[in-house]
């Protein structure tokens, strides 16, 4: 039997329209208004697309939104300053800068001197710290997507056998994170797996997984006999695997071997469609939690 499509587009629909009545609700009960700065520098033409898209998103959901563009030879020193000047003001409660950034440009450097309370993608250690802790106001977009799409898609994840392929910064160690947490859509029992993990294990550990949540970076890695009927599958994996030749554009493949594993899923995330589409709404969600603890109404 076909697993049930957990559709990313529709689950991002929901959860905007869950914000834009909270939006609307802190403007009339608080008069709090989400501020939003996105900073892009120079005009990578896939960095331009994905920041047009966060602003358009921001103003639909009503949010005081600033897009800010510096030319491609912008000092470090003067970057440095324009975020010190966003750390400052009071109407922005969410700073994005747009990597990759120009390699005159100590990325670190820059995402260090966010001020943490407004790091919305949740990358500073503050906010890593933050997250493993448990006490914490913003998680990271693409792990906390994931999130969504289990808890909305599958079920609770609760007492649940999580196993999370790949240990990145951005994807699977906060992904771990997310899971063990002993709060609502998480407090399952969570292993991870890497290159580190012989072969052999990695499939025992993947074939014991409720949900998988595949994060490798290689494309249709896991296989339909690596996969325990009925399991929750996610994959975050967007590869490359050649060019259409009706199209011309890029022909993606997840890191599953979605055909093969959808018969033997119970849910799953296509690619694309899947978690790609989270990832806006996730940052969304995490301006209107800033504001919010801005504003007092939540502690960070
Ligand atoms: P990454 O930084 O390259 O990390 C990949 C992780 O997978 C590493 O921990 C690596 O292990 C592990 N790994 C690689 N090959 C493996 C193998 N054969 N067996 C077991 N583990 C293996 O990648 P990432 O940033 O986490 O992204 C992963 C995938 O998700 C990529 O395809 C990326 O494009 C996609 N992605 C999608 C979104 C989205 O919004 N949909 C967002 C972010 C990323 P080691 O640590 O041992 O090297």
């Amino acid at each position: 039997m076909s697993a049930k499509l957990i559709k990313g587009a529709e689950v991002a629909a929901e959860i905007r329209e869950e914000l834009k009545k909270e939006v609307e609700d802190l403007k009339a009960k608080h008069n709090l208004v989400p501020g939003l700065v996105t900073i892009l520098v120079g005009e990578d033409p896939g960095s331009v697309s994905y920041v047009t898209a966060k602003q358009k998103t921001a103003h639909e959901l009503g949010f005081y939104s600033v897009q800010d563009n510096q030319s491609a030879d912008i000092s470090e020193a003067e970057l440095l300053a324009l975020i010190d000047k966003y750390n400052k003001d009071p109407k922005l409660h969410g700073i994005l800068v747009q990597l990759p950034l120009p390699k005159h440009i100590d990325s670190n450097k820059i995402l260090l001197a966010i001020d943490p309370n407004k790091d919305v993608d949740a990358f500073h250690p503050a906010n890593v710290g933050r997250i493993l802790i448990g006490n914490y106001v913003f998680l990271p977009c693409t792990p906390a997507g994931c999130q969504e799409l289990i808890v909305r898609g599958y079920g609770d994840p609760k007492g649940k056998e999580v196993v999370v392929v790949g240990r990145s910064n951005i994807v699977g160690k906060p992904m771990v994170a997310i899971m063990i947490q002993k709060k609502q859509g998480a407090n399952a029992t969570v292993t991870c797996v890497h290159t580190g993990t012989p072969k052999d294990r990695l499939i025992e550990h993947c074939r014991r997984a409720d949900i998988l949540v595949v994060a490798a970076g290689v494309p249709k890695y896991v296989q339909a006999d690596w996969v325990k009927p009925g399991a929750c599958v996610i994959d975050v994996g967007v590869n490359r695997i050649g060019i259409s030749e009706k199209t011309g554009k890029a022909i993606l493949a997840g890191d599953v071997d979605f055909d093969a594993v959808k018969e033997v899923a119970s849910v799953i995330t296509p690619v694309p469609g899947g978690v790609g589409p989270m990832t806006i709404t996730m940052l969304m969600k995490n301006t209107v939690m800033a504001a919010k603890a801005a504003a007092g109404l939540i502690k960070f």
